[in-house]
């Protein structure tokens, strides 16, 4: 994937000049900073970065720029990344299934903070990692609410079985923490209530004061024109819940988000390649792409178009399918997109909030999938 150099004003203008004949990703790295800060400025807790959601080094490098000092890594190539790019950032190594050289490789790397959900993989950890200074977070999982996708379906103890491991953890004398994520996408600022009170159930029925609660990622980023991300009321509604649940004394709290710190920081563009017979749109990126998980987290509305001389198409819109470029047939966005009525072949259409599960998921799959980015100063067409 290239990076140029060059610093433009806004994506209208790189595609005027340039004209791609590849999907481009346009980077503004203010609005990654704008958006770090305001998670560090209003959560009420130590904030990290879910490396998965896009370990670009630009991002990485302008997330510590604005005073990310924590990140979430689930495997060793991300903590090598993170070792690399900010060597004295925190390691929270939260991914609760890990191979015992992984284990072994994450100790040599100085990580000293692990998540766990059951009994085989906390005999692991017991056993590779020294106790002494190091933290284990029992990651537990309550029946899903208000996310876009099931997150409990792999991972988290039920409620007993993390009452259980936290004993196990305090008694081995590792610093012990608690953690959850409520699921990806969480509109509704309640998603984090029931796990939060659980959270307070678990220690007293455990009999451990926890040192750390890590309240997950799951902040929500803006994909829907109609509606807007609550990230201010989200924070407010976990102080006050953790406030009352721990009855005045909460633990230190962690957040670990990906999608709610970096999709606004990033918009894609991608060309019409075919408008079939003036029904159906062919862009020259699709769910194989950057578009990998539009069909499972629903689609992204805010949409613009350009024509390949920079300028916004405006006609009455006019609901279209998109597909994408491969000759697979789920290569297909969910539902149908408003577009403007005058959309045209070699038009590009450029999607906002696309910085989270994109440039990561991108594959090649039938000969697609070259892409690069560009860095602009702001994000407005
Ligand atoms: C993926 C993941 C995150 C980030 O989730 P978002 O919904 O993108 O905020 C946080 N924590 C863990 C353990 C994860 O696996």
């Amino acid at each position: 994937m290239g990076l140029s150099k060059m610093i433009w004003t806004n994506p209208s203008e790189f595609l005027r000049n340039e004209r791609p004949l590849s999907p481009v990703m346009f980077f503004a790295p203010s609005v990654l900073q704008a958006t770090a800060r305001r998670f560090i400025d209003g959560f009420p807790g130590f904030v990290t970065y879910a490396v998965k959601s896009n370990p670009e080094e630009v991002v990485i490098q302008n997330l510590v720029a604005a005073g990310i000092r924590g990140f979430d890594v689930a495997s060793p190539a991300e903590i090598a990344l993170i070792r690399r790019l900010a060597p004295s950032a925190d390691l929270h190594y939260n991914n609760p299934v890990r191979a015992r050289h992984e284990i072994a490789y994450a100790v040599e790397m100085g990580v000293k903070s692990y998540s766990v959900d059951s009994r085989s993989e906390l005999a692991k950890l017991i056993k590779i990692v020294p106790a002494e200074g190091t933290e284990i977070s029992v990651r537990f999982k309550l029946p899903v609410a208000g996310a876009a996708y099931n997150f409990g379906a792999k991972f988290g103890a039920t409620v007993e079985r993390a009452t259980e491991l936290l004993s196990e953890v305090a008694l081995h004398g590792f610093v012990s923490s608690l953690t959850f994520h409520p699921g990806t996408q969480c509109t509704d600022p309640m998603a984090w209530d029931a796990y939060l009170r659980a959270a307070a159930e678990i220690c007293r029925n455990a009999g451990v004061t926890v040192r750390r609660l890590n309240v997950g990622g799951g902040f929500p980023s803006h994909r829907l024109n109609t509606e807007l991300p609550q990230l201010d009321a989200i924070f407010a509604l976990i102080r006050r819940v953790a406030d009352e649940a721990f009855e005045g004394a909460p633990p230190a709290l962690v957040c670990e988000p990906g999608r709610g710190l970096v999709a606004e920081s990033f918009s894609l563009a991608a060309c019409v390649k075919g408008l079939r017979d003036d029904e159906h749109v062919f862009l020259n990126d699709g769910t194989y792409g950057c578009m990998d998980e539009l069909p499972i987290t629903g689609i992204i509305d805010r949409v613009a178009v350009i024509s390949p001389e920079g300028q916004r198409r405006e006609g009455e819109a006019r609901a279209r399918v998109i597909f994408g470029p491969t000759c697979d047939s789920v290569d297909r966005l969910p539902g149908e997109v408003d577009l403007p009525g005058d959309l045209a072949e070699g038009d590009y259409v450029v999607f906002s909030g696309m910085g989270a599960y994109s440039t990561a998921t991108n594959t090649r799959f039938n000969g697609f999938g070259e892409m690069s980015v560009a860095t602009v100063m702001r994000l407005t067409v």
